[in-house]
């Protein structure tokens, strides 16, 4: 019986122990230990149930991630394996409605927009959210010959220099940074778009303009949804997907399925070693060894660099080269009557320019039925990334009446309207940075990896952070060490979907 050591116990560490215990149920005689430093499984995915403090019901409060892409398919794949496919919960767009602050007051975003490019002409006419200047740049994007790329090569630049290229500094600053660097939590002039969205490059090269890329995406997806309309007995497919009971759900589920009795929660790896015959031991914590024929690294990347580090010099000085950033998600929950603004949004963007200490506000209970008990709402701000480190050394309080206020400056909150509790969440080192560079540092890592007999990395610090990327990766480390092995594990089959 051959053992792999998981380290990390987020997603992608429960991506990798759920394939292994799959390994083993078709007979390969392979077993998996999973060792998490916290005293829970899931990582940066964490629900909350919180009791509504005055009647029946609950809130339910997502500290880290709140959805997944739905056109990825990895989540759909685990839950329908896991069996909770039907639990799946897409957003409630009767509500859609974005804000997007600019000059201190908040414009709705413009019907249309794709990523940062708007593909309706009357919206994006008429809204104030651009000056027409502003405006008139953008539209030049239709006649600015693509970038000379040298074939071969990757070609890469920073979002900002990409976007202002393009479609001008007002696009970069008003839609394109609140949008895409605030998703990221990333700074668009550090992001690196080969590593971050490399289909915008393809596009420039393919259309000419990236207007005209994004119309003719629009209308693809037009004509999907006209050919094959959703039966009436589906659920709707919305852009984002979540779980009813919040994302939590679905790590609780692989953590079941893959098996909790091999998952060991509140001991730490503190350094890994190599015996004479390639087996790896990992020295934990508590004083204590476990040892395996292979070691799955699933923490965050510098988590993973010090105990690399004695095994594969350059291997750690790449993980080390990743920057990342740290955030903090403030949840405070109402009654409805008395937040005295229209909730009928999914949130509010606070592009950089404004200088706000809020860089996204959500809806949370708009957005996701279910969130919160009849007649109460539920609101997530979300605070720190790569321009606001420092707000992240004040106390919970603190975070929270910054956060109750920028709600009254900026969405209108009601002075009066008393929260019924809040929740923070922090999230320490908790967002890679995808810098220039990235994907030379990731080649890397992986061709060194590659010479290192049962040693394999996974987790949203390389090829993708979204929850279904960071699936995959704990996927792809198993097959490494599994391939090594001789094992050829079938893909996973399920029926296929139209997801959106
Ligand atoms: C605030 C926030 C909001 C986000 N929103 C979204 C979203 O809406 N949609 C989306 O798709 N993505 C979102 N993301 C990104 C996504 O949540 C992450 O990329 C993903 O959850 C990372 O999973 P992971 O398994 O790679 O890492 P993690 O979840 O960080 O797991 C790594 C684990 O390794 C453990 N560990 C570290 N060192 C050791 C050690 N020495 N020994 C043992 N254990 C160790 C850690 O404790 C941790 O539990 C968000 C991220 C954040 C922070």
């Amino acid at each position: 019986m051959k053992r792999i050591i998981i380290i990390g116990g987020g997603i992608a560490g429960l991506g990798a122990a759920y394939k292994v215990n799959r390994a083993a149920s078709e007979g390969h005689e392979v077993e998996f230990i999973l060792l998490e430093k916290d005293r829970r499984l899931g990582g940066k995915i964490q629900t909350e149930m919180v009791p509504d403090p005055s009647e029946k019901g609950r809130f339910i409060v997502d500290g880290g991630p709140d959805c997944f892409l739905t056109e990825k398919p990895a989540c759909h794949r685990i839950a329908k394996l896991t069996g909770i496919f039907d639990e799946e919960l897409p957003t409630d767009d009767t509500r859609r409605r974005t804000w997007i602050l600019s000059r201190g007051k908040l414009h709705q975003m413009p019907d249309g927009v794709m990523m940062f490019a708007p593909t309706k002409f009357v919206p994006f006419a008429t809204t104030g959210l651009f000056s027409w200047p502003g405006k008139i740049r953008m539209g030049m994007d239709l006649f600015i010959p693509p970038k000379k790329v040298v074939p071969g090569e990757l070609n890469d630049e920073t979002l900002e220099r990409f976007v202002v290229r393009r479609m001008g500094r007002e696009c970069l600053d008003r839609l394109a940074e609140p949008l895409v660097g605030g998703v990221h939590a990333s700074d668009p002039k550090q992001m690196s778009l080969a590593a971050t969205f490399p289909r915008l490059l393809e596009m420039e090269q393919n259309y000419g303009s990236l207007l005209k890329a994004f119309i003719a995406v629009r209308r693809k997806i037009e004509e999907m949804r006209r050919k094959y309309p959703a039966k009436r007995d589906e659920k709707p497919r919305t852009f984002f997907t979540s779980f009813v009971n919040g994302m939590q759900q679905i790590t609780d589920a692989m953590a079941d399925s893959a098996g909790r009795e091999k998952m060991r929660t509140g001991v730490a790896v503190t350094s890994l070693h190599r015996a004479g015959n390639g087996e790896w031991i990992a020295r934990l914590s508590d004083g204590s060894t476990v040892d395996g024929s292979a070691i799955i690294l699933a923490t965050e990347s510098w988590a993973a660099e010090p105990l690399v580090r004695p095994h594969d010099a350059a291997i750690a000085d790449a993980l080390a080269a990743i920057p990342t950033s740290s955030s903090a998600t403030v949840s405070i929950a109402f009654n409805e009557a008395e937040v005295g603004f229209d909730l009928n949004a999914f949130g509010v963007l606070c592009p950089l320019v404004e200088g706000r200490a809020l860089m996204a506000a959500t809806y949370s209970s708009t957005k996701w039925p279910g969130r919160a008990p009849k007649g109460k709402a539920l609101l997530r701000g979300f605070v720190g990334g790569p321009h606001n480190q420092e707000i992240l050394k004040r106390s919970d309080e603190n975070l929270v009446q910054t956060v109750l206020s920028e709600f009254q400056e900026i969405l209108g909150l009601n002075l009066f309207a008393k929260p019924l509790f809040s929740r923070v969440f922090r999230w320490h080192l908790g967002m890679p940075q995808y810098t220039l560079g990235h994907l030379d540092r990731i080649g890397l890592i992986e061709d060194r990896c590659g010479q290192i007999p049962g040693l394999a990395l996974a987790g949203g610090s390389y090829r993708g952070v979204g929850v279904p990327n960071c699936i995959e990766s704990g996927e792809q480390a198993v097959s490494k060490i599994l391939g090594e092995w001789g094992i050829d594990l079938a893909e996973d089959h399920i029926e296929e979907k139209r997801y959106y």
